[in-house]
């Protein structure tokens, strides 16, 4: 029986568990953490000088794994100071404490924003300046990717409008040089017509 799981427990019902192979210097640590203000979460159990905390060993383990076993379950299963250490998803908290500050974050941004315009704009600039060549190099390469996409994108649109887009084609519209009435489709020959042409170069 080498490991001993503990418990610390402070007059205001707080709780802390932790597991040893000496309780007796295990307490001291904890003292020393508390009053040099150390990394240990046990130093939440101590506010001032009058609280009173105690250490109880609660049970021994012939293995580590056991010992800490048992602590893992008991840091779960009880609301103690120590909690984090196996509950702790920093992911979800920061999920969690942006959705429950999006309003105040978002105005203070916009606060942020509104008092820094000059400062930001100028830094924004800046950054331009200092990365025109990164910019356009960027530019180019994502012109590069999405001329495929685009292209397959288009595609795609006629493929599924081609019926409207043919109606339209076949439109009759007037010529605003002229007046003749012309398929869509057929505009520009018409406009390089002599017909046309001759109306464009009385009106002149
Ligand atoms: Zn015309």
């Amino acid at each position: 029986m080498s490991y001993c799981v503990y418990k610390l427990e402070n007059d205001k019902n707080e709780l802390y568990f932790g597991m040893t192979k000496s309780p007796n210097k295990r307490w001291s640590d904890h003292m020393k953490n508390a009053r040099d203000n150390g990394t240990c979460s046990s130093k939440k159990l101590w506010y001032d000088g009058d609280t009173v905390v105690a250490m109880q060993e609660l049970e021994w383990f012939d293995t580590k794994e056991e010992a800490h076993e048992r602590e893992k379950e008991l840091i779960q299963s009880n609301n103690c100071v120590n909690k984090l250490k196996y509950d702790f998803d920093y992911k979800t908290y920061k999920k969690e404490y942006l959705e429950k500050n999006k309003e105040v974050n978002a105005q203070y941004h916009k606060e942020y924003r509104e008092k820094n315009k000059e400062v930001i704009a100028e830094k924004r600039k800046e950054y331009d300046e200092k990365n025109k060549v990164k910019i356009s190099e960027k530019k180019k390469i994502y012109h590069e990717k999405n001329k495929e996409k685009k292209n397959a994108d288009s595609k795609e649109y006629y493929e599924k409008n081609k019926v409207k887009i043919n109606e339209k084609k076949k439109e009759k519209i007037e010529c605003n040089t002229c007046g003749s009435i012309v398929r869509r489709d057929c505009m520009a020959n018409h406009k390089k017509s002599k017909k046309c042409l001759q109306t464009s170069a009385a009106a002149i």
